[in-house]
Order: structure tokens, then sequence, then C-alpha cells
């Protein structure tokens, strides 16, 4: 299974199109061999030996499903894993979030292993984590306390010791190095991704931290605000999620309070896409300098995604001082997402630093 997935995995990385070869291939093989137990290719032979056949029809049909229930493994792995690119797709490389803009091609592959999916759990009985099943969200029957249980894959969501949001307190005041943006006016687009309104950016825009260069590649909502400080919540936030040469992430977080207008945010909200997951070009550009505070001090943790799969590993700089924006523009994200933060996880003995 290991083995296999090893092998198919790493061409899944280079290119979105290669999963559906393995995929068709698996389900083909699984035809074929739910095909030999109604008309065996050997059917002369086993006609003699009656017994043996059958016994021989048992065992092929146990290989049959032992085939089946791997390749239902390899159909939810390679499922998450689009899924994760569709879903968390903005915490996906730029290659992926590129992706949006090809929906059809998108639409198609899921088809394919949805069909294998289902057809296969019925009978092997895999199936209660089918990504079909998985659809997260932040209430009722896929809301947070469920996320680890969803997927194998979420399984981060539920044992993860370094899960993001937190109540950022008892801080560790020290001189922090400064985090400096490196933002220009880029071209951007929105989409609603069924869990936020996000915003993928072209590239070129980098903050440095430590010594160390991430670029930007999308940032997105939650409201209420995700983090608390000392207790407090905010209004909203928005998370500008950057990723280093070595895939690393550090994502910055700049919360939102009620107060004046914010042109950026409106340049966002102007493009908000008429339907979920097709991304609207923006005719105009941004320069995400503006949605920054004025302050630069930020507190500094590591962390976790805070939607499925909350893998672990990021690193989290939240701004201290807050933005604004105004009370109709705090409607407008509401009408769309009223509730999309993920509830505060244990600190776990985390150090947290913050700027003096
Ligand atoms: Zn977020």
């Amino acid at each position: 299974m290991l083995l296999l997935l090893s092998i198919y995995l790493p061409a899944m990385a280079n290119d979105a199109s290669a999963p559906s070869k393995p995929i068709k291939q698996a389900s083909s093989k699984d035809e074929a061999s739910a095909a030999t137990k109604e008309e065996p290719k050997s059917s002369s032979k086993e006609s003699k030996y009656s017994k043996e056949g059958k016994a021989a029809e048992a065992a092929r049909a146990k290989d049959a499903l032992a085939a089946d229930e791997l390749a239902a493994k390899i159909a939810e792995k390679l499922a998450f894993i689009r899924k994760e690119k569709e879903d968390a797709g903005k915490y996906a490389p730029r290659a992926m979030i590129r992706s949006y803009a090809a929906p059809t091609r998108r639409e198609v592959k899921p088809k394919v292993i949805s069909d294998a999916h289902a057809a296969i759990s019925s009978t092997a009985g895999v199936g209660a984590a089918a990504h079909g099943t998985a659809h997260w969200s932040y209430e009722g029957e896929g809301g947070p306390l469920m996320w680890g249980k969803l997927n194998p894959d979420y399984a981060k969501c539920d044992i993860g010791e370094r899960q993001s949001p937190i109540d950022i307190r008892d801080g560790i005041r020290v001189d922090l190095d400064p985090l400096t943006f490196d933002y220009k006016p880029s071209r951007f687009s929105v989409i609603d991704n069924g869990h936020t309104i996000q915003v993928n950016l072209s590239a070129g825009n980098y903050i440095n931290v430590s010594g160390r260069t991430y670029e930007l590649v999308q940032f997105h909502f939650h409201k209420p605000s995700e983090e608390r400080v000392n207790g407090k919540g905010f209004e909203m936030v928005a998370h500008m999620v950057h990723k280093d040469g070595d895939g690393k992430l550090a994502v910055v977080a700049v919360l939102i309070e009620r107060g004046k207008a914010q042109a950026l945010v409106q340049s966002v909200w102007n493009n908000l896409p008429l339907e979920k997951n097709q991304a609207v070009q923006a005719l105009s550009t941004m320069d995400l300098s503006q949605i920054l505070p004025t302050r630069r001090d930020y507190y500094t943790y590591m962390g976790s995604l805070t939607t499925p799969p909350c893998s672990e590993g990021v690193l989290w700089l939240v701004m201290k001082e807050a933005i604004e924006i105004s009370p109709e523009q705090l409607a407008i994200f509401s009408r769309l997402y009223p509730m999309n933060a993920r509830p505060i996880q244990k600190p776990s003995g985390r150090l947290i630093k913050e700027s003096n």
C-alpha cells in the first residue's frame, strides 16, 4: 500500500492530471477481477475440477476484494489530496491554486474516484471515511469536533499537539526580528471556496523573518477572528498565507475590528464571485501592504492550518495592531460566512514570543 502510494503520489504532486491514470487502471482492474466471478477466463479448466474450481474462485474473489480494498485506499488518498486542493486550496502551492482556473478538468476527475470508491466501499466495507462523506464545515455533522474523524488524513485535527488557533497569552517579550514586507501591486482573483472568501495573488510578494523569505500565495478571511489575544476575540481576521522554497508555511494574521471602511477589503468585496468555486479575475491590481497595520509588532508561535487536514509546522505571525473595516463591510462578509472560525485549541506548553 505505502509502496504503491509512493509510486503514485510523486507523480501527482507534479502534474494534476496524472492521478486519473492510476485510478482508472485500478478501477478497470477491479472491474476485470469482478467479472471473473461470473465469467472466469479459464472457465473450461475450472469446469473439470468443480470443487477446486470453486475454491479457486473463492480465492480469486478474496484477491479481488483485497485489490478492491487497496484500490479504495489509493482512491481515498488521491481523493483526499484532490479535495485538499479544492477545499483547503487556500493553503495549496501556487500551481495547485492556479488549477481553479480550470474547473472542468477538476470536475471530471473526482467523479472517477467517487464512482470507484462507491463501487468498492459497498463490497469491501471501506468508505466511512470516503472523501464523499468528508465534507467538513463549521457546524453540525462535519463541524470542528468531527474533523479528525471525517478522514484518516485529517487525524491531526484530533491528535495534533501544535494546533491553531490559540488564545495568545503569557508570551515572552523579546526583541523579535523585524518582520519585513515586500509587497507590490499585484494581479488577483477572488474565489468563494465554500469555506471562506479567498484572494489568490500573482507571484512576487514576499515577507522576510529570521533570515527566511516566504512568498505570499493567498489570503482569506475568518469571522469572527480565530485567534484571541488574552481572551479577547476580534470581529474578523485576515490570514495571509506564505510559503518558502522548502514548502514551509508562514501565516501572517491581521486582526480586524469594526471602524472605518478599508479600501483593499472593499476591492475584494467588489470582485466577489457569483458562484462558488469559480474564481473571478479582477481587472484592477491590489497592493497588499494597504491591509497591514502601521505598527509591525507581532506575536509568534508554531501552529497548524486551522482547516483540515490541520497540518502542523506552520509559523504563525499575528500582528499586534488590528486594522479596521466598516460595519457595512463586515455585514457583507457576514451574509456569506456568518461563522467560519475554528474553536481555540490547547496551547500544550507552546512557547509564544512577542515584540517588546
Ligand atoms: Zn485561515
